[in-house]
């Protein structure tokens, strides 16, 4: 199969599509591609490869420990953070930050939420807080096929994990002051700060989600072969998470029409190009 990468542009070959490793040079697999689709969906109605998105600095998102692959290019076209939790520039979703409440157009979290400490509710519900009113959550998140949520620490308050004899233990002192020690950690991508926290099931997840303040679930469940996107049996489908429905603001629309206009000047070929139904999203019209 042939497909176009969204991430990098690069035209890539691949015999069968799966679900965790990168299936493009830049590192990018299907659900980073599929990711980088709903947030070009979301933004501007079209389904746009990140080189070909309009360079709108009025738009600001929020990266949570994204891939360096999609960073840097978001970085360039809007005004981007990516954001640590352990490093600057550093945002830990499980305190309030009034300060940056309603700032956000988009936050990016993919694969995060099953490694917040508990309990996760809280963190979403900050995730709302941080998104303007028409922002939007972008989520990539392995839910169990047997729709299950599983909460492996529910008691988790001081806590620390520890490396003992060949493996790592949690050792946590409860709100109540007892102590427990687990043992059979799970670890993504083999650091102490990637601990799985959580199983999710896609049913608990709609429920959070809606229960932080979010009012719409869009979750991705067509294939866009073109662009590398193919499910499978993966149930890790991307979602959008929605306030009020996404527009552009007053700034970010203004950026884009003249952008647009410049550019569809430039581009005698404007009828075949998806600047062209940018263009009608926007309701410019093939008149410039
Ligand atoms: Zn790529």
């Amino acid at each position: 199969m042939t497909f176009t990468c969204n991430i990098c542009s690069a035209q890539n070959h691949v015999e069968h599509f799966v679900t965790e490793p990168a299936t493009c040079g830049c590192g990018s697999n299907v659900r980073l591609r599929a990711l980088i689709h709903l947030l070009s969906m979301e933004l501007f109605g079209v389904s746009l490869t990140i080189p070909e998105f309009p360079r709108l600095k009025s738009i600001r998102g929020i990266g949570m420990t994204d891939k360096e692959c999609i960073a840097e290019r978001l970085a360039d076209k809007f005004d981007y953070t990516n954001t640590h939790y352990d490093r600057e520039p550093r945002l830990d979703v499980t305190i309030p930050h009034p300060e940056l409440a309603g700032s956000c157009d988009f936050i990016l979290s993919a694969d995060v939420l099953e490694h917040i400490a508990p309990p996760v509710d809280s963190a979403m519900e900050e995730m709302c807080r941080l998104l303007k009113p028409n922002g939007f959550l972008g989520v990539t998140i392995y839910c169990h096929p047997s729709d299950q949520m599983r909460e492996h620490f529910p008691d988790l308050h001081e806590f620390r994990v520890v490396p003992l004899g060949d493996t790592n233990v949690l050792v946590n002192r409860r709100r109540d002051g007892t102590l427990e020690v687990r043992d059979r950690l799970i670890f993504h991508g083999g650091s102490g700060s990637t601990l799985e926290m959580r199983e999710f099931g896609l049913t608990a997840l709609r429920q959070k989600l809606t229960g932080a303040g979010f009012r719409d679930i869009h979750l991705l469940t067509e294939n866009i072969p073109q662009h590398g996107i193919v499910f499978d049996a993966d149930v890790s489908q991307p979602l959008i998470a929605r306030k009020e429905r996404f527009a552009l603001g007053g700034a970010a629309r203004t950026e884009l029409i003249d952008l647009w206009r410049r550019q569809a000047a430039q581009i005698e070929l404007a009828g075949h190009s998806r600047w062209m139904k940018l263009g009608k999203t926007l309701g410019v019209g093939p008149q410039f």
